[in-house]
């Protein structure tokens, strides 16, 4: 079953953009879109700029005009129809100096105003009250674990109250990975005493009017089905429904059927969930036979090699989407079906999400939204206070001390066991040399992880002193507090043998001052003294300084400059100093 774990970015999303421009300098700017985002960028042209706007909002996912906001408002007005389903729009002026989200906001044009920003160098304006105050918006709240709101949900009313500080009451949110929601949200409001509801269900019990509730319906059940050969399709639809209905659960809540390989083109089974748009799953025998059911038959395991084929179906399928399932509706017949639901066990989920080296802007987009994603930060307290301004009201921060890896890492795997949406955050990149193996190491298939790739202090710190990876170049730590030096030494003479570009990280602290002078040694001992080497201190912040000079004049003192904030990277016999910066070339010298 396709998980709908991951976070869908809005430049997946919005694979298609109509963009229309009329004056010299819009249709500049629409190019540079274009190039962009060759693959998702039509320029829309026609006889009039009119015309061509009409055709983007009627054609295309999201639209990009550079026509002001009032002309774009009133072609499109008449065009206008659920904000849900009507593509987003963004107006950028003359000058390039705003990207205005004008419709859509929280269904892509906020994001696109950013995305058209980041190309063009304009503002993102964004009205959406919300976003103003960087609460989580009740409108897309779920959204990307599939949650779907319930038909007249008063979410303006719930959402103003969640904007005011007035007290919220929250129903059934635990287990789902859903983003924070601020503290005058909370499950122990009572009924009587809150100005709304945000409820999370799969049962169709219709909410009340007062309080206003907000009811949204996670992906959580899977109908198992079985069937007689040429089941007519009236049939499945009616047991199916009676099934939902009888037991009090709503149909919106359903992610798949499934069913038995066997039943794989069963007409009947296919056009009911197709009609419904639920995605079919099937199953070999020999899988199904291993489900403990309530309800086996031996007819049916004569028949067709598995005891249960509807109610195996149905948890086999919720167990693999989730963290385990059970059985809500118990196997029901009709003349020639079966049907039963099984309800999944939401699996938590853990953002390992990698910083940069300390600069904001050198802090990915991604990263930022999953920050904001999370419920739960978990990190160093310098990387949270790095941070703390981009968190959403409500989200709750771990922060421990230098030393306490391991716990840390486990006490973010064990709140994301526990369904939260948990983020855990290391500078660079969280993969290297730092968060994302310890917790892996104790991550079970019971979560979702995604890691979201950082600026690592190498990269950032060679592009400040040229191009020395411009080759084959290996990544080597010095610290043997965990490593023995024996291993650490022997990697750094094949780095030497094989003549590498050497990036050091953790060189030298007070207590480890000999490493590095030693490992420096010994490339010394395979390329030429004046071999380039630079080093830098605190890439990215205030306090950066880069320094580049050579094997020779390293050896000779120039390692006191070095500490555990700086990152050194030694050249291969092939690099150069080229007009004061590094440089190794891109062809292969063997010597
Ligand atoms: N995950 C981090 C590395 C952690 S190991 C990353 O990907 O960058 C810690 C070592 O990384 C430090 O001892 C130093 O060698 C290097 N480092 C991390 N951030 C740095 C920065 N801003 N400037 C220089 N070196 C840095």
């Amino acid at each position: 079953m396709p998980l709908r774990h991951d976070t869908e970015h809005a430049s997946n999303a919005m694979s298609d953009i109509g963009v229309i421009a009329t004056t010299a300098r819009g249709r500049r700017a629409a190019d540079r879109l274009a190039a962009a985002w060759p693959r998702a960028v039509r320029i829309v042209a026609a006889d009039s700029p009119a015309q061509a706007l009409r055709t983007a909002f009627t054609e295309n996912t999201a639209v990009v005009s550079f026509l002001a906001v009032g002309a774009t408002v009133r072609l499109l007005g008449p065009l206008l129809g659920d904000k849900h389903t009507d593509p987003p729009v963004v107006c950028v002026d003359e000058s390039l100096e705003h990207a205005v989200a004008v419709l859509g906001g929280h269904h892509g044009a906020n994001d696109l105003a950013h995305q058209v920003s980041e190309v063009l160098g304009s503002q993102p304006v964004v009205t959406t009250a919300s976003d103003a105050v960087a609460t989580t918006p009740l409108d897309s709240y779920g959204a990307d674990l599939g949650f779907r709101i319930a038909a007249g949900a008063p979410l303006a009313r719930a959402g103003a109250a969640l904007l005011s500080g007035e007290s919220v009451r929250l129903e059934g949110i635990d287990g789902w990975p859903l983003p924070p929601l601020p503290g005058n949200a909370a499950a122990d409001v009572t009924a009587g005493d809150c100005s709304a509801v945000v409820r999370v269900t799969d049962r169709s019990d219709a909410a009340p009017d007062i309080p206003p509730t907000v009811t949204y319906h996670p992906p959580s059940l899977v109908i198992g089905v079985g069937a007689a050969r040429d089941v007519p399709a009236g049939e499945v639809s009616d047991l199916v429904d009676s099934v939902l209905a009888d037991n009090g659960l709503a149909p919106e809540a359903v992610r798949a059927v499934a069913t038995l390989d066997l039943k794989a083109d069963e007409e009947g089974i296919l056009l009911t969930a197709r009609q419904r748009g639920w995605e079919v799953l099937t199953y070999p025998a020999d899988q199904l036979d291993s489900v403990e059911v309530p309800t086996p038959s031996e007819t049916v395991r004569d028949e067709v090699g598995t005891p249960s084929v509807a109610e195996a179906a149905a948890l086999r399928a919720a167990t693999e989407a989730g963290s385990g399932a059970e059985l809500v509706a118990a196997k029901r017949k009709s003349d020639n079906a079966t049907a039963a639901v099984a309800r999944l066990r939401p699996r938590g989920r853990l953002a390992v999400i990698g910083l940069g080296p300390g600069a904001r802007d050198l802090t990915t987009p991604r990263a930022v939204a999953e920050l904001q994603r999370a419920s739960v930060v978990v990190g160093l307290d310098q990387y949270l206070e790095q941070v703390g301004d981009l968190l959403r009201p409500g989200t709750s921060v771990r922060s421990s001390g230098l030393g306490q890896e391991e716990e840390r890492a486990r006490s973010a795997v064990a709140e994301a066991r526990s369904g939260a949406a948990v983020a855990l955050i290391g500078s660079g990149d969280a993969g290297v040399y730092a968060m994302a193996s310890p917790a892996l190491d104790f991550a079970g298939a019971d979560i979702d992880v995604v890691g979201i790739p950082g600026v690592t202090a190498a990269t950032a710190a060679s592009n400040l002193l040229g191009a020395p990876l411009g080759h084959d170049h290996v990544y080597i730590s010095l610290s043997d507090l965990h490593t023995p030096w024996e291993a650490i030494e022997r990697r750094v003479r094949a780095a030497a043998d094989g003549d590498f570009t050497v990036c050091f990280y953790n060189p030298r602290s007070a207590k480890r001052d000999w490493q590095l002078p030693r490992a420096l040694e010994i490339l010394a001992e395979h390329r030429p003294a004046d071999t380039p080497v630079g080093h830098v201190r605190e890439v990215s912040r205030s306090d950066e300084r880069a320094t580049i000079t050579t094997l020779a004049r390293m050896l000779d003192g120039g390692t006191d400059a070095v500490d555990m904030l700086t990152v050194v990277v030694v050249g291969s016999s092939a690099s150069r100093n080229v007009a004061g910066r590094i440089v190794t070339p891109r062809g292969y010298t063997w010597r």
